[in-house]
């Protein structure tokens, strides 16, 4: 049958869409690898330092040389600290036709870093999601528009401030992004919102987060069932955990998790200094890269059909 989106045609399309196959194999490991390992070289970058600005730069410099145009989005927030100053980076790839009807499609990871005493630098929380999403920009940019448009988004700020995660003091970043669109009126536009949390660890084993829209982590769960990835990421039911997707559910935008909360001998490496490169690996970058980008097509598909 033929899903009609509002403002298109069921003409055939005269190119040849990349198959979901082809566009897995597009993702560069070695590439997400090497961001990551600069990412920890900076060391904490924690909100509202010259650490996250140099990750800004970072990222800003990767999706311009992808050909793409990042746009900085800075804010100053109350916080248990004082005043500070928060900025996420995004950018965005234009669906083929852009009309404001055509759909849109978020991905996003945050890359701040907690604030721990030591040198705490987040290669899997913060560094990981960053890495993996920096890489789907360039390999989705170099596969040019497609029906959706797509926004990949770095999130300052998911870190909370305190020791403890007391709300409002967390998800600075994506609470301020989440406003924007929905006070623009722009929310309506994005059919799913894909968060990248924690997804390095070299023991990668990511189910689906408890609170995330379970028919979108299906079709990651799919995707990875046909490239023979679902020992890494699967169906079966996890943990629900409070993170910045629940963020953008609030603002009306379906939601998913991939994230691997599992970090370490009973969570041990989470928030301690042990969270560092070596307990990462290239192939879990790589994994997820590939089913996300693996999973493209029939995200479209569905999310077509709403
Ligand atoms: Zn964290």
């Amino acid at each position: 049958m033929c899903a009609l989106l509002s403002g298109s045609s069921c003409a055939p399309s005269t190119e040849t869409p990349k198959s979901a196959g082809t566009l897995a194999d597009s993702f560069n490991t070695e590439r997400a690898w090497k961001d990551l390992e600069h990412l920890v070289a900076m060391g904490p970058r924690q909100a509202g330092t010259a650490g996250a600005e140099k990750a800004r730069v970072f990222m800003e410099a990767q999706l311009t040389a992808a050909g793409l145009k990042p746009v900085r989005e800075a804010f100053q927030q109350q916080t248990p600290a004082g005043p500070l100053d928060f900025a996420n980076v995004y950018a965005d790839l234009a669906p083929r036709d852009k009309a404001a009807t055509a759909p849109w499609i978020l991905f996003c990871a945050h890359y701040d870093t907690k604030r721990l005493p030591g040198t705490f630098v987040g290669a899997n929380d913060g560094g990981s999601g960053t890495a993996v999403l920096l890489e789907l920009a360039r390999a989705l940019a170099a596969a040019g528009p497609r029906e959706f448009g797509y926004r990949f988004l770095f999130l300052d700020g998911e870190e909370s401030v305190n020791l403890e995660w007391v709300d409002p003091d967390n998800r600075y970043g994506s609470r301020h992004h989440a406003a924007k669109l929905k006070n623009s009126g722009q929310a309506a536009k994005f059919r799913a919102c894909v968060l990248l949390d924690m997804v390095g660890d070299k023991n990668l084993n990511i189910e689906q987060e408890g609170f995330s829209d379970p028919r979108l982590h299906a079709v990651f769960a799919e995707a990875a069932r046909e490239l023979k990835l679902d020992q890494y990421v699967s169906a079966k039911r996890g943990a629900e955990i409070i993170d910045d997707h629940l963020i953008f559910m609030a603002a009306g935008i379906r939601s998913v998790d991939l994230i691997d909360f599992d970090y370490g001998p009973g969570n041990s490496y989470w928030h301690t200094l042990n969270d560092k490169l070596e307990h990462c690996s290239a192939q879990s970058l790589g994994i997820v890269g590939r089913v996300v980008l693996a999973a493209v097509p029939s995200l479209e598909a569905r999310l077509a059909l709403r």
